[in-house]
């Protein structure tokens, strides 16, 4: 009676190792799988997009990037300028134009002019297409892209008033006489457009939308977009990475509009 028992218990602990060895084995293949397939990813094209940085900072909480006077103010499609925001020392650049008269602020107006003399120098002759808009302006022109192309399309190139970099007083679009003074990607192949992405920081400026960081900056590649903030700060930025993005760069929220 007790052999019997016994036996039995023996074949009924056998049978349960049996058991939990299969209930092992399939959970740990369970975890083998989520880890290769999260492995699969980044060895497709679409997954060499690079790390962000993650938000940090509330730019509306910082005078440095709300302040008339700064030249960090900021704006992008999460953030933008007061209301009726204009810059207070607007004046015409004496820079070679496109279009005529062109204003920026009176630092940014003075660091382009030292750029473009630069440039000159080197045989390089970038010439300004626009810089500052007003927020009317910018209303009109977002208005007519919008009718022409609809809402959707018009958001990816073209800023609704009060969000624009270009309403700050600190940004230029450069283009040049070989691209005929376009405004398209073909600018990056130009030798001003290289020289600019190489020595823009050198002056104070940066390349505000580089290519692949629309998720970030909300606007696609535009290597004529050149953004005043200063020596110190281009130079910084462009040295952690000539391709970082301002919102990268201090932290700040950035991508398409809230609505
Ligand atoms: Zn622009």
């Amino acid at each position: 009676m007790t052999k019997k028992l016994l036996v039995t218990f023996v074949v009924m602990f056998v049978a349960l190792l049996t058991i939990i060895g299969f209930i092992l084995i399939k959970d740990s293949g369970k975890d083998i799988r989520p880890i290769t397939s999260t492995v699969e990813p980044t060895e497709t094209p679409e997954a060499t997009v690079e790390p962000t940085i993650e938000p940090t900072m509330d730019p509306e909480s910082d005078p440095r990037f709300t302040s008339t006077d700064s030249v960090l103010v900021f704006a992008n499609k999460k953030h933008k300028l007061p209301d009726g925001y204009v810059p207070g020392d607007l004046v015409s650049l004496s820079v070679s134009t496109a279009y005529g008269d062109v204003q920026m602020r009176q630092e940014a107006a003075d660091a382009i002019a030292n750029m473009f003399n630069a440039a000159n120098a080197e045989g390089i002759y970038p010439v300004v297409t626009t810089a500052y808009r007003g927020e009317d302006f910018q209303r009109q022109l977002y208005d007519n892209y919008v009718n022409r192309d609809g809402q959707e399309a018009a958001d990816t190139y073209s800023s609704r008033p009060s969000y624009s970099d270009h309403q700050t007083g600190l940004a230029a679009d450069i283009s040049c006489e070989a691209n005929g003074y376009n405004l398209n990607r073909d600018f990056e192949n130009t030798a001003e457009g290289q020289w600019l992405a190489q020595h823009a920081h050198e002056y104070g400026f940066v390349m505000r939308y580089p290519d692949g960081k629309q998720d970030i900056t909300g606007y696609m590649y535009e290597p004529w977009h050149f953004r005043y903030i200063g020596v110190e700060e281009a130079t910084a930025l462009y040295n952690v990475d000539p391709n970082m993005t301002m919102e990268e760069y201090y932290g700040i929220s950035g991508g398409n509009y809230a609505e």
